[in-house]
Protein backbone atom coordinates (compact mmCIF):
# COMPACT_ATOMS: atom_id res chain seq x y z
CA UNK A 1 0.00 0.00 0.00
CA UNK A 2 1.18 3.47 -0.75
CA UNK A 3 0.98 6.15 2.09
CA UNK A 4 0.83 9.90 2.20
CA UNK A 5 0.23 12.57 4.17
CA UNK A 6 0.88 16.00 4.64
CA UNK A 7 4.22 16.40 6.64
CA UNK A 8 4.48 20.44 7.26
CA UNK A 9 2.15 21.40 10.02
CA UNK A 10 -1.39 21.65 9.97
CA UNK A 11 -2.49 25.42 9.14
CA UNK A 12 -2.46 28.55 6.33
CA UNK A 13 1.08 28.55 5.67
CA UNK A 14 3.28 29.91 2.12
CA UNK A 15 3.84 26.38 1.13
CA UNK A 16 3.37 22.71 2.48
CA UNK A 17 4.80 19.75 1.63
CA UNK A 18 2.58 16.55 1.23
CA UNK A 19 4.55 13.12 1.19
CA UNK A 20 3.97 9.95 0.25
CA UNK A 21 5.27 6.54 0.06
CA UNK A 22 5.14 3.46 -1.80
CA UNK A 23 5.22 1.37 -4.99
CA UNK A 24 2.46 3.32 -6.36
CA UNK A 25 4.32 6.86 -6.13
CA UNK A 26 6.15 7.28 -9.67
CA UNK A 27 2.66 6.71 -11.10
CA UNK A 28 1.01 8.81 -9.00
CA UNK A 29 3.44 11.36 -9.96
CA UNK A 30 3.00 11.08 -13.83
CA UNK A 31 -1.50 10.73 -12.86
CA UNK A 32 -1.50 13.92 -10.89
CA UNK A 33 0.86 16.09 -13.33
CA UNK A 34 -1.33 14.69 -16.39
CA UNK A 35 2.36 13.11 -17.56
CA UNK A 36 3.54 16.19 -18.49
CA UNK A 37 6.85 15.88 -16.70
CA UNK A 38 8.85 12.63 -15.88
CA UNK A 39 10.97 13.74 -12.85
CA UNK A 40 14.50 13.07 -12.91
CA UNK A 41 15.30 11.06 -9.03
CA UNK A 42 16.18 14.32 -6.49
CA UNK A 43 15.51 16.77 -9.14
CA UNK A 44 12.46 19.52 -8.40
CA UNK A 45 10.02 20.38 -10.90
CA UNK A 46 7.60 22.27 -11.43
CA UNK A 47 4.13 21.38 -12.13
CA UNK A 48 0.77 21.63 -12.21
CA UNK A 49 -0.98 19.39 -10.50
CA UNK A 50 -4.83 17.73 -11.55
CA UNK A 51 -7.52 16.04 -9.80
CA UNK A 52 -7.15 12.35 -11.67
CA UNK A 53 -11.21 11.90 -11.39
CA UNK A 54 -12.18 15.75 -12.60
CA UNK A 55 -9.12 16.66 -14.29
CA UNK A 56 -9.62 20.00 -12.20
CA UNK A 57 -6.55 21.95 -11.31
CA UNK A 58 -5.38 21.39 -8.22
CA UNK A 59 -2.42 23.89 -7.64
CA UNK A 60 0.67 24.74 -9.02
CA UNK A 61 4.02 23.16 -7.29
CA UNK A 62 6.97 21.39 -7.00
CA UNK A 63 7.00 17.76 -7.10
CA UNK A 64 10.61 15.58 -6.08
CA UNK A 65 10.38 12.13 -6.63
CA UNK A 66 13.38 10.14 -4.47
CA UNK A 67 13.70 6.50 -6.13
CA UNK A 68 13.88 3.88 -3.46
CA UNK A 69 16.21 2.35 -1.63
CA UNK A 70 17.88 5.69 -1.46
CA UNK A 71 14.75 7.20 0.26
CA UNK A 72 13.58 8.43 3.88
CA UNK A 73 11.64 4.86 4.08
CA UNK A 74 13.46 2.94 1.68
CA UNK A 75 10.55 3.12 -0.98
CA UNK A 76 9.66 5.46 -3.73
CA UNK A 77 8.95 8.10 -1.76
CA UNK A 78 7.70 12.06 -3.78
CA UNK A 79 7.15 15.72 -2.14
CA UNK A 80 4.74 17.58 -3.48
CA UNK A 81 5.69 21.04 -2.42
CA UNK A 82 2.36 22.84 -3.05
CA UNK A 83 0.56 26.20 -1.57
CA UNK A 84 -0.14 26.01 1.79
CA UNK A 85 -3.55 27.02 1.95
CA UNK A 86 -6.47 25.05 3.79
CA UNK A 87 -8.63 24.44 0.27
CA UNK A 88 -5.84 23.31 -1.75
CA UNK A 89 -4.23 21.38 0.82
CA UNK A 90 -7.74 19.68 1.63
CA UNK A 91 -8.17 19.11 -2.34
CA UNK A 92 -4.66 17.65 -2.66
CA UNK A 93 -5.15 15.22 0.09
CA UNK A 94 -8.47 14.12 -1.38
CA UNK A 95 -7.36 13.56 -5.24
CA UNK A 96 -4.30 11.21 -3.46
CA UNK A 97 -7.47 9.15 -1.92
CA UNK A 98 -8.97 8.84 -4.91
CA UNK A 99 -6.21 7.09 -6.59
CA UNK A 100 -5.82 3.42 -6.35
CA UNK A 101 -3.50 1.59 -3.75
CA UNK A 102 -3.16 4.74 -2.26
CA UNK A 103 -4.20 5.46 1.80
CA UNK A 104 -3.77 8.19 4.08
CA UNK A 105 -0.30 7.42 6.62
CA UNK A 106 -1.32 6.67 10.28
CA UNK A 107 0.75 8.61 13.14
CA UNK A 108 4.54 7.50 12.91
CA UNK A 109 4.19 5.18 9.55
CA UNK A 110 6.83 6.47 7.28
CA UNK A 111 9.59 6.06 10.32
CA UNK A 112 7.73 3.03 10.96
CA UNK A 113 8.71 2.17 7.04
CA UNK A 114 12.14 3.62 7.47
CA UNK A 115 12.87 1.18 10.50
CA UNK A 116 11.08 -1.99 8.84
CA UNK A 117 13.42 -0.94 5.75
CA UNK A 118 16.51 -0.91 7.94
CA UNK A 119 17.02 2.89 7.55
CA UNK A 120 17.45 3.54 11.02
CA UNK A 121 17.22 1.73 14.59
CA UNK A 122 14.62 2.32 17.09
CA UNK A 123 17.22 4.71 19.26
CA UNK A 124 17.65 6.85 15.97
CA UNK A 125 13.71 7.03 15.60
CA UNK A 126 13.06 7.75 18.86
CA UNK A 127 15.75 10.54 18.43
CA UNK A 128 13.53 11.51 15.53
CA UNK A 129 10.59 11.56 17.71
CA UNK A 130 12.49 14.04 20.36
CA UNK A 131 13.45 16.07 17.50
CA UNK A 132 10.61 17.07 16.47
CA UNK A 133 9.21 17.50 19.75
CA UNK A 134 12.29 19.85 21.29
CA UNK A 135 11.76 23.02 22.74
CA UNK A 136 14.70 24.01 23.61
CA UNK A 137 18.54 23.97 21.64
CA UNK A 138 20.07 21.32 24.43
CA UNK A 139 16.66 19.04 23.71
CA UNK A 140 17.65 19.83 19.79
CA UNK A 141 21.52 18.96 20.36
CA UNK A 142 20.57 15.56 22.38
CA UNK A 143 17.89 14.53 19.73
CA UNK A 144 20.05 15.24 17.07
CA UNK A 145 23.06 13.15 18.19
CA UNK A 146 20.69 10.59 18.86
CA UNK A 147 18.65 10.40 15.49
CA UNK A 148 22.38 10.03 14.57
CA UNK A 149 23.34 7.06 15.60
CA UNK A 150 24.83 7.91 18.52
CA UNK A 151 23.25 5.93 21.07
CA UNK A 152 22.80 2.98 18.99
CA UNK A 153 25.68 2.53 18.03
CA UNK A 154 26.81 2.37 21.12
CA UNK A 155 24.60 -0.75 22.21
CA UNK A 156 25.53 -2.17 19.18
CA UNK A 157 29.13 -2.41 19.67
CA UNK A 158 28.29 -4.20 23.40
CA UNK A 159 25.78 -6.44 21.74
CA UNK A 160 28.53 -7.80 18.91
CA UNK A 161 30.66 -8.05 21.82
CA UNK A 162 28.83 -10.01 23.95
CA UNK A 163 27.43 -12.02 20.65
CA UNK A 164 31.22 -12.88 19.94
CA UNK A 165 32.41 -13.88 23.73
CA UNK A 166 29.14 -16.26 23.73
CA UNK A 167 30.41 -17.70 20.23
CA UNK A 168 33.83 -18.05 21.39
CA UNK A 169 32.71 -19.78 24.38
CA UNK A 170 30.07 -21.91 22.05
CA UNK A 171 32.75 -22.69 20.04
CA UNK A 172 35.46 -24.35 22.15
CA UNK A 173 33.22 -26.68 23.83
CA UNK A 174 31.41 -28.84 20.90
CA UNK A 175 29.97 -31.10 23.36
CA UNK A 176 27.77 -29.42 26.35
CA UNK A 177 28.03 -31.26 29.77
CA UNK A 178 31.75 -31.55 29.41
CA UNK A 179 33.19 -28.54 31.65
CA UNK A 180 34.83 -25.58 30.42
CA UNK A 181 38.47 -25.14 30.11
CA UNK A 182 39.87 -22.94 32.72
CA UNK A 183 41.54 -21.07 29.94
CA UNK A 184 38.15 -20.35 27.79
CA UNK A 185 36.71 -19.12 31.13
CA UNK A 186 39.81 -16.80 32.10
CA UNK A 187 39.48 -15.51 28.81
CA UNK A 188 35.82 -14.48 28.34
CA UNK A 189 34.92 -13.40 31.65
CA UNK A 190 37.58 -9.81 31.27
CA UNK A 191 35.75 -8.57 28.83
CA UNK A 192 32.25 -9.33 30.67
CA UNK A 193 34.08 -7.40 33.10
CA UNK A 194 34.87 -4.65 31.06
CA UNK A 195 31.56 -4.43 29.08
CA UNK A 196 29.82 -4.87 32.62
CA UNK A 197 31.41 -2.15 33.93
CA UNK A 198 30.90 0.14 30.75
CA UNK A 199 27.37 -0.09 31.03
CA UNK A 200 27.82 0.74 34.99
CA UNK A 201 29.51 3.88 33.74
CA UNK A 202 26.75 4.58 31.03
CA UNK A 203 23.93 4.04 33.59
CA UNK A 204 26.05 6.18 36.26
CA UNK A 205 25.21 9.65 34.02
CA UNK A 206 22.90 11.33 37.08
CA UNK A 207 19.81 10.98 34.61
CA UNK A 208 20.95 13.85 32.56
CA UNK A 209 19.48 12.12 28.98
CA UNK A 210 16.65 11.81 30.80
CA UNK A 211 16.10 15.00 32.25
CA UNK A 212 17.02 16.76 29.19
CA UNK A 213 14.36 15.14 27.04
CA UNK A 214 11.35 16.05 30.42
CA UNK A 215 12.92 19.20 31.76
CA UNK A 216 14.68 19.59 35.00
CA UNK A 217 12.18 19.93 38.30
CA UNK A 218 12.98 23.02 39.97
CA UNK A 219 10.68 23.06 43.09
CA UNK A 220 10.46 26.56 45.20
CA UNK A 221 10.16 25.65 49.07
CA UNK A 222 9.49 28.44 51.41
CA UNK A 223 7.07 29.98 54.40
CA UNK A 224 3.97 31.41 53.63
CA UNK A 225 4.85 35.42 52.34
CA UNK A 226 8.46 34.26 51.50
CA UNK A 227 7.96 35.76 48.28
CA UNK A 228 7.51 32.19 46.23
CA UNK A 229 5.16 33.76 44.08
CA UNK A 230 7.26 36.78 43.58
CA UNK A 231 10.07 34.84 42.60
CA UNK A 232 8.37 32.76 40.54
CA UNK A 233 6.89 35.55 38.31
CA UNK A 234 10.24 37.09 37.83
CA UNK A 235 11.35 33.73 37.06
CA UNK A 236 8.82 33.42 34.42
CA UNK A 237 8.30 37.07 33.54
CA UNK A 238 4.77 36.46 33.02
CA UNK A 239 2.18 36.99 36.11
CA UNK A 240 1.24 32.82 36.52
CA UNK A 241 1.27 32.79 40.19
CA UNK A 242 -0.75 34.96 42.06
CA UNK A 243 0.90 37.37 44.74
CA UNK A 244 -1.05 38.19 47.64
CA UNK A 245 -0.55 39.81 51.15
CA UNK A 246 -2.68 36.65 52.89
CA UNK A 247 -0.52 33.74 53.65
CA UNK A 248 -1.32 30.80 52.43
CA UNK A 249 -2.94 31.90 48.69
CA UNK A 250 -0.83 29.16 46.73
CA UNK A 251 -2.58 26.05 48.28
CA UNK A 252 -1.92 23.70 45.25
CA UNK A 253 1.47 23.28 43.19
CA UNK A 254 1.43 25.69 40.47
CA UNK A 255 4.18 24.54 37.74
CA UNK A 256 5.77 27.07 34.66
CA UNK A 257 8.50 25.54 32.04
CA UNK A 258 10.98 27.85 31.07
CA UNK A 259 13.85 27.70 28.68
CA UNK A 260 17.01 28.64 30.80
CA UNK A 261 20.34 28.99 28.63
CA UNK A 262 18.80 26.15 26.28
CA UNK A 263 17.68 23.67 28.75
CA UNK A 264 14.01 22.51 29.68
CA UNK A 265 13.17 23.76 33.22
CA UNK A 266 10.07 22.74 35.08
CA UNK A 267 9.54 25.19 38.07
CA UNK A 268 6.97 24.35 41.05
CA UNK A 269 6.13 27.06 43.07
CA UNK A 270 4.08 25.21 46.26
CA UNK A 271 2.12 26.02 49.14
CA UNK A 272 3.72 27.72 51.85
CA UNK A 273 5.11 25.06 54.45
CA UNK A 274 4.02 26.04 57.62
CA UNK A 275 1.97 24.12 60.55
CA UNK A 276 -1.82 24.53 59.59
CA UNK A 277 -5.25 22.98 60.64
CA UNK A 278 -6.74 23.96 57.32
CA UNK A 279 -7.34 20.60 55.91
CA UNK A 280 -7.10 21.80 52.16
CA UNK A 281 -3.47 23.69 53.19
CA UNK A 282 -2.47 20.52 54.74
CA UNK A 283 -2.79 18.23 51.57
CA UNK A 284 -0.81 21.38 49.83
CA UNK A 285 1.80 21.18 52.10
CA UNK A 286 2.08 17.41 51.77
CA UNK A 287 1.89 17.71 48.04
CA UNK A 288 5.42 20.07 48.34
CA UNK A 289 7.15 18.12 50.87
CA UNK A 290 6.48 15.50 48.42
CA UNK A 291 7.06 17.25 45.27
CA UNK A 292 10.69 18.34 46.93
CA UNK A 293 11.66 15.05 47.93
CA UNK A 294 11.81 14.32 44.18
CA UNK A 295 13.47 17.21 42.59
CA UNK A 296 16.17 17.78 40.92
CA UNK A 297 17.15 21.32 42.08
CA UNK A 298 15.20 22.81 45.16
CA UNK A 299 14.86 26.83 45.75
CA UNK A 300 14.34 27.35 49.36
CA UNK A 301 13.54 31.00 50.04
CA UNK A 302 13.01 32.85 53.59
CA UNK A 303 12.03 36.26 54.75
CA UNK A 304 15.26 37.88 55.33
CA UNK A 305 13.68 40.51 57.20
CA UNK A 306 12.76 37.96 60.13
CA UNK A 307 14.76 37.43 63.19
CA UNK A 308 15.76 33.88 62.66
CA UNK A 309 14.63 33.56 59.15
CA UNK A 310 15.49 29.50 58.92
CA UNK A 311 13.61 27.51 61.17
CA UNK A 312 13.85 23.88 61.48
CA UNK A 313 10.91 23.02 58.91
CA UNK A 314 12.97 24.96 56.39
CA UNK A 315 16.43 23.61 57.39
CA UNK A 316 15.23 19.56 56.78
CA UNK A 317 14.72 20.62 53.45
CA UNK A 318 18.20 21.72 52.76
CA UNK A 319 20.57 19.46 50.86
CA UNK A 320 23.59 19.37 48.26
CA UNK A 321 20.89 20.17 45.74
CA UNK A 322 19.36 23.31 47.49
CA UNK A 323 20.05 26.88 46.80
CA UNK A 324 19.21 28.97 49.45
CA UNK A 325 17.47 32.48 49.30
CA UNK A 326 17.28 35.18 51.44
CA UNK A 327 14.20 37.17 50.66
CA UNK A 328 13.58 40.64 51.14
CA UNK A 329 16.83 42.26 51.31
CA UNK A 330 15.62 45.40 50.85
CA UNK A 331 13.72 45.84 53.90
CA UNK A 332 16.51 43.64 56.01
CA UNK A 333 18.88 45.55 58.17
CA UNK A 334 22.36 44.53 57.70
CA UNK A 335 23.03 43.37 61.01
CA UNK A 336 21.51 39.97 59.39
CA UNK A 337 24.44 39.74 57.57
CA UNK A 338 25.64 36.47 56.22
CA UNK A 339 23.69 33.00 56.78
CA UNK A 340 26.53 30.53 55.77
CA UNK A 341 24.41 27.41 55.35
CA UNK A 342 26.15 24.16 55.34
CA UNK A 343 25.16 21.21 53.43
CA UNK A 344 23.70 23.79 50.98
CA UNK A 345 24.94 24.96 47.27
CA UNK A 346 25.23 28.24 48.95
CA UNK A 347 23.34 31.48 49.72
CA UNK A 348 22.09 34.43 47.74
CA UNK A 349 20.85 37.46 49.19
CA UNK A 350 18.06 38.93 46.61
CA UNK A 351 14.79 41.62 46.71
CA UNK A 352 12.47 39.66 44.69
CA UNK A 353 10.28 43.02 44.57
CA UNK A 354 13.33 45.01 43.58
CA UNK A 355 14.99 42.56 41.88
CA UNK A 356 17.76 43.45 43.42
CA UNK A 357 20.36 40.19 43.65
CA UNK A 358 18.48 38.01 41.19
CA UNK A 359 20.64 38.56 38.13
CA UNK A 360 23.38 36.98 40.16
CA UNK A 361 21.22 34.08 41.37
CA UNK A 362 19.83 33.64 38.09
CA UNK A 363 23.31 33.35 36.63
CA UNK A 364 24.26 30.46 39.47
CA UNK A 365 20.89 29.59 38.61
CA UNK A 366 21.40 28.50 35.12
CA UNK A 367 25.17 27.39 35.78
CA UNK A 368 23.22 24.43 38.44
CA UNK A 369 20.97 23.53 35.35
CA UNK A 370 23.45 23.71 32.71
CA UNK A 371 25.72 21.30 35.05
CA UNK A 372 22.91 18.77 35.40
CA UNK A 373 21.65 18.58 32.01
CA UNK A 374 24.91 19.80 29.67
CA UNK A 375 25.15 16.73 26.95
CA UNK A 376 28.88 15.03 27.35
CA UNK A 377 31.08 13.55 25.38
CA UNK A 378 29.63 10.29 25.28
CA UNK A 379 26.14 10.01 24.25
CA UNK A 380 23.39 9.21 26.91
CA UNK A 381 20.28 7.37 27.44
CA UNK A 382 17.46 9.16 27.14
CA UNK A 383 14.44 6.84 28.47
CA UNK A 384 13.21 4.80 31.05
CA UNK A 385 13.17 1.73 28.76
CA UNK A 386 16.72 2.09 27.85
CA UNK A 387 17.60 2.42 31.28
CA UNK A 388 14.97 -0.60 32.31
CA UNK A 389 17.00 -3.07 29.81
CA UNK A 390 20.70 -1.94 30.24
CA UNK A 391 19.96 -2.63 34.32
CA UNK A 392 18.75 -5.94 33.34
CA UNK A 393 21.50 -6.66 30.49
CA UNK A 394 23.39 -5.86 33.73
CA UNK A 395 22.15 -8.76 35.73
CA UNK A 396 22.61 -11.36 33.23
CA UNK A 397 25.76 -10.14 32.70
CA UNK A 398 26.38 -10.16 36.82
CA UNK A 399 24.89 -13.76 36.94
CA UNK A 400 27.47 -14.89 34.50
CA UNK A 401 30.41 -13.88 36.32
CA UNK A 402 29.44 -14.84 39.56
CA UNK A 403 28.40 -18.54 38.70
CA UNK A 404 30.31 -21.32 40.75
CA UNK A 405 28.52 -23.45 38.14
CA UNK A 406 30.47 -24.50 34.49
CA UNK A 407 27.71 -25.48 32.37
CA UNK A 408 27.96 -24.59 29.15
CA UNK A 409 24.10 -24.12 28.64
CA UNK A 410 23.46 -21.91 31.86
CA UNK A 411 26.87 -19.46 31.35
CA UNK A 412 25.68 -19.24 27.23
CA UNK A 413 22.04 -18.06 28.21
CA UNK A 414 23.05 -15.43 30.10
CA UNK A 415 25.27 -13.81 27.73
CA UNK A 416 22.46 -14.60 25.32
CA UNK A 417 19.92 -12.73 27.46
CA UNK A 418 22.55 -9.65 28.28
CA UNK A 419 22.82 -9.58 24.00
CA UNK A 420 19.13 -9.14 23.83
CA UNK A 421 18.17 -7.05 26.56
CA UNK A 422 20.28 -4.88 24.53
CA UNK A 423 19.03 -5.68 20.76
CA UNK A 424 15.73 -4.58 22.76
CA UNK A 425 17.15 -1.13 23.15
CA UNK A 426 17.92 -1.02 19.50
CA UNK A 427 14.83 -2.99 17.90
CA UNK A 428 16.36 -6.13 16.93
CA UNK A 429 13.97 -7.65 19.11
CA UNK A 430 10.47 -7.57 20.43
CA UNK A 431 10.46 -4.27 18.44
CA UNK A 432 6.50 -4.34 18.11
CA UNK A 433 4.89 -2.36 20.93
CA UNK A 434 7.41 0.26 21.27
CA UNK A 435 7.56 1.86 18.01
CA UNK A 436 3.78 2.26 18.47
CA UNK A 437 4.48 4.34 21.83
CA UNK A 438 7.29 6.60 19.88
CA UNK A 439 4.95 8.91 17.73
P1 LIG B 1 4.60 33.45 48.94
O1 LIG B 1 3.48 33.25 49.89
O2 LIG B 1 5.86 32.85 49.45
O3 LIG B 1 4.27 33.02 47.54
O4 LIG B 1 4.89 35.02 48.92
P2 LIG B 1 4.47 36.13 47.88
O5 LIG B 1 5.36 36.08 46.68
O6 LIG B 1 3.01 36.06 47.67
O7 LIG B 1 4.88 37.43 48.68
C1 LIG B 1 4.30 37.75 49.92
C2 LIG B 1 4.37 39.24 50.14
O8 LIG B 1 5.72 39.65 50.28
C3 LIG B 1 3.78 40.08 49.01
O9 LIG B 1 3.15 41.19 49.55
C4 LIG B 1 5.01 40.48 48.22
O10 LIG B 1 4.83 41.70 47.52
C5 LIG B 1 6.03 40.66 49.34
N1 LIG B 1 7.41 40.46 48.87
C6 LIG B 1 7.91 39.45 48.12
N2 LIG B 1 9.21 39.63 47.91
C7 LIG B 1 9.58 40.79 48.51
C8 LIG B 1 10.80 41.52 48.63
O11 LIG B 1 11.86 41.14 48.12
N3 LIG B 1 10.77 42.66 49.34
C9 LIG B 1 9.60 43.13 49.91
N4 LIG B 1 9.67 44.26 50.59
N5 LIG B 1 8.47 42.47 49.80
C10 LIG B 1 8.42 41.32 49.12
Amino acid sequence: MTIFALSSGKGRAGVSVIRISGPETFSAILTLTKNAKKPDPRCAVLSWFYDPLTNEKLDQGLVIFFPGPNSFTGEDVAEFHIHGGYAVVAGFLEALSKLPNLRSAEAGEFTRRAFDNGKMDLTSAEGLADLINAETAGQKRQALRQMDGDLGELYEGWRHEIISAMAYLEADIDFSDEEIPDDVTARIKPIVEKLHNEIAAHLADGHRGERLRHGLQVVILGAPNAGKSTLLNYLSKRDVAIVSEIAGTTRDLLEVHLDLSGFPVTIVDTAGLRKSDDIIESEGIRRAERRAEDADLKLVIVDGSEKAPLNDQMSGHIDANTMVLFNKSDLSLDENGDHPVPKSIGTWHISAKTEQGLDEFLTALEAQVEMRMEISEAPSLTRTRHRANLLSCQDHMTRFLSADHFELELLSEDLRMAARDLGKITGFVDVEDILEKIF
